[in-house]
């Protein structure tokens, strides 16, 4: 049987819960990596996480082992920025960290902070200092007509002791509760930032290794792509049984890639 990294010629990588645990390197996945680049394979590590720039990722892999290149990192902060940039987007209001904040200036839009009479998009990502006014002013402009986009549709985050936090789908909730209009949404499982990450890497025959059935998984289900599952993350493998979506191939973890 042809060893998988042979049946791809693009890798695209979520990174928590296969690459890394929080700031714990996961064991095989470096040596994966690294068995892929040295045979010449396409690998591009995707996050729906849009409040950290590539730098930053690239340094957070760095450190579990993983060297990777700011390039290499797509996040759907980057590929929301391109999206709108190529509507001719040129204003937005932004309800969002870093990431989002640098992708969108760095594609040439506009950032209206405080609170803009009209903008043309309103931009929403994981705000860990979102309040009400934020809230209400991005509101007020959905129902002006802006554009309402979110980078990434996770409910919630997993916090340092287990618990949950809001993520950017709950802000994007209280905006979509306000205004009666659904955001159009980039992050995994919607197809924009998978398209962006296999865009960057090149190829043709992409494969889409992560931890999550429901966004990972399903994102890749959606475009008609094969899929890795490990179980370095979130997902058991009594899970599989009554899932939406069946992942291509299913794995402990990433020494499936080795041979
Ligand atoms: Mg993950």
């Amino acid at each position: 049987m042809t060893p998988l990294r042979d049946r791809y010629d693009a890798f695209l990588f979520d990174l928590d819960g296969v690459l890394y645990r929080g700031d714990e390197p996961i064991p095989g996945a470096a040596a994966a990596v690294s068995a892929l680049r040295e045979a010449g394979r396409r690998v591009v590590f995707v996050t729906n996480n849009s409040a950290r720039p590539p730098s930053v990722v690239a340094a957070h892999l760095a450190a579990a082992g993983v060297p990777a290149t700011p390039e290499e990192v797509v996040t759907s902060a980057g590929a929301t920025a391109e999206l709108l940039s190529g509507r001719g987007c040129r204003s937005a209001f932004v309800v969002g960290e870093e990431g989002i904040r640098e992708a969108l200036a760095g594609a040439g839009i506009e950032l209206r902070d405080g609170e803009p009479d009209r903008v043309d998009a309103v931009v929403v990502g994981l705000d860990r200092e979102a309040d009400y006014t934020k809230l209400r002013t991005a509101s007020v402009l959905v129902d002006r007509g802006a554009a309402f986009v979110g980078t990434n549709g996770d409910a919630s985050f997993p916090a340092p002791d287990g618990s949950r936090w809001p993520g950017a789908g709950a802000l994007l909730a209280a905006i979509a509760t306000t205004s009666g209009t659904e955001a159009e949404i980039v992050g995994k499982p919607h197809p924009t930032l998978l398209r962006a990450a296999l865009a960057r890497a090149g190829g043709g025959r992409p494969l889409v290794v992560g931890d999550r059935l429901d966004t990972d998984i399903a994102g890749a289900a959606g475009l008609g792509w094969d899929s890795l599952l490990v179980l370095t993350g979130i997902t058991r493998r009594e899970d599989l049984q009554d899932a939406a979506v069946t992942p291509t191939y299913v794995a402990e973890d990433l020494s499936i890639l080795h041979g």
